[in-house]
This record gives C-alpha cells, structure tokens and sequence, in this order.
C-alpha cells in the first residue's frame, strides 16, 4: 500500500514532544500505569498506535490546554491566536468571522462580539477535541520517531514495566508469550521495515559501523531490523522499538545489548 501524504500539526507536535521528552524521568511509570492497558495491547506486535502515541497522551489534553488560557490570561486575543494557530496546525477550516479586537468598543471584551466568536471557537475545539489530540500525538510522533537514544531510554523503562506484569500479560494474551516469560518475536510489517529504513537513513545504527545498507552502489551488506531493547531482556514488538543494523552488528549485539547510538547524519555540519 502507498504510504498517503499528510499535513502533519509540526509546530504543535514539536511542542508536545518537548514536553513528554523533557518530563520523561519523572512522568514515565504514572503515564505507564495510566495507559497500562493501551500500552500492553500496542506493544505485543507492531501496531501504528505505539507506547511512545501513549506516552505523548499523557500529556496532550487540548481542552486542558486551552481552558488554562482562556481563564488565566487576561487576554482574549491571546486565546484566539491559540486557537487559530492548533486549528491551522491540524488543517481543520472553520468559518466563523475574524473577531475586531481594535475596534471594539468593550475595552475589557466581556459582553462582546468577539467575546461571542471566541466562545463558539472553544465550543468547536471542544467539540473536535478528540481529532485536534490525535492528530498532535501523531505529529509528536514524527519528532520522538527520529531520536533512537530516546527510544532506547523509553524501551528500558518498559521494559521493566513488561517484567513487572508480564504474568498478568500472559493470563490475558497467552499467544503472544513464551513459555519463558518473554514476548513472542512477531512479523514486521512492511510499513515498519520501511519507516526504520528511511528513518535510519538506509545506514546501521550502531555508531562504531555506520554502514551503507541501500544497496545502492554495493550489495555486500545485509539488512536487518533489530529490537533496541531485546526480547529476552523484556523488550517488546512496540512499533518504536526498532532500529536498522547490519548483519555483522545484529549478530554481535545478540540478545543482552541494547546498543544503539546518536550519531546521525545532519543537514548540514557547523565545522
Ligand atoms: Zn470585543
Ligand atoms: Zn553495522
């Protein structure tokens, strides 16, 4: 299947990546046991919706978000601009009338027309508050994605969340468990192997190689889609948890590293 273009909410979605990246020692076990169950169900083979989209919902709430605004500052154009820009970020068209904030003759805006615009624009946020998350998480999404040593971090600490519970994953989805305790290894779909490979830039991750896996000018190396976190140290099939090595590497990381590394290509280098 082609892989469908998408406006993508990167301004909003930065931010929320910031926050959830930022808050991530300290907010990584509560958000897991918020999300226990959406977490599990996500991780046991790879699903679009992953434990990092999870994670990211924790901390975006629109409604929240826009109720703090709207009541702490002492602004309405401030809550206007808020919502046009999320609006503008998640492409969605609405067509309620500019509010004319300098020409008003309510200075404090409390019995207005503008006042009467804004309100109906936080009733239609409101209303699309569930699509505006979604659509921020994912874009979230597309930021966390790129950065490996995070998502090594992030599958470290799930890892010792799966441990902690995998009898109570194993009660409820005994397929998806070995007899060790462990999840399953699971089939990669090809929008997977083909998100890792871009992301990874067609080169193994791991930093001491950095080998050309294209194939575009030689053939010689092999690729493979390896677990950051393994399986058999609680990793699990979350759709965040992989990385692109060559064969060489794969088989040198076996199943107790989780070698990854930062160093990526830049656009451009600063000397
Ligand atoms: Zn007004
Ligand atoms: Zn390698």
């Amino acid at each position: 299947m082609r892989l469908q273009e998408e406006h993508l909410a990167l301004s909003s979605g930065m931010g929320l990546a910031g926050l959830a990246v930022s808050n991530f020692w300290d907010y990584s076990s509560e958000a897991f046991s918020v999300f226990k169950d959406e977490i599990i169900a996500s991780v046991l083979k790879p699903t679009p919706m992953t434990a990092i989209h999870h994670y990211l919902y924790f901390f975006q709430d629109i409604e929240e978000e826009l109720d703090k605004i709207y009541k702490n500052v002492d602004n309405l154009q401030w809550t206007y601009d808020f919502i046009v820009r999320t609006l503008d970020g998640v492409n969605m068209k609405t067509d309620f009338p500019e509010p004319d904030f300098e020409g008003c003759s309510d200075k404090y805006h409390s019995d207005c027309e503008c006042k009467r615009i804004v309100e109906q624009l936080i009733e239609f946020v409101e209303e699309n508050q569930d699509e505006i998350d979604k659509k921020i998480v994912h874009s979230a999404f597309q930021f966390v994605f790129q950065d490996r040593q995070f998502l090594h971090d992030f599958h470290l600490q799930l890892a010792g969340f799966i441990e902690e519970n995998i009898g109570e994953i194993a009660e409820k989805y005994p397929d998806f468990v070995t007899p060790r305790g462990r999840i399953k290894r699971a089939y990669f779909p090809k929008w997977l192997t083909e998100a890792v490979f871009h992301r990874d830039k067609g080169t193994c991750s791991n930093p001491e190689c950095r080998c050309d896996l294209s194939h575009l000018i030689r053939r010689i190396n092999i690729k493979h889609i390896d677990h950051i976190v393994p399986l058999n140290l609680f990793g699990t099939n979350d759709a965040s948890n992989f990385q692109l090595l060559c064969e060489t590497c794969n088989t040198q990381k076996g199943d107790r590293s989780t070698m990854t590394g930062s160093v990526n290509t830049p656009w451009w280098n600063l000397d």
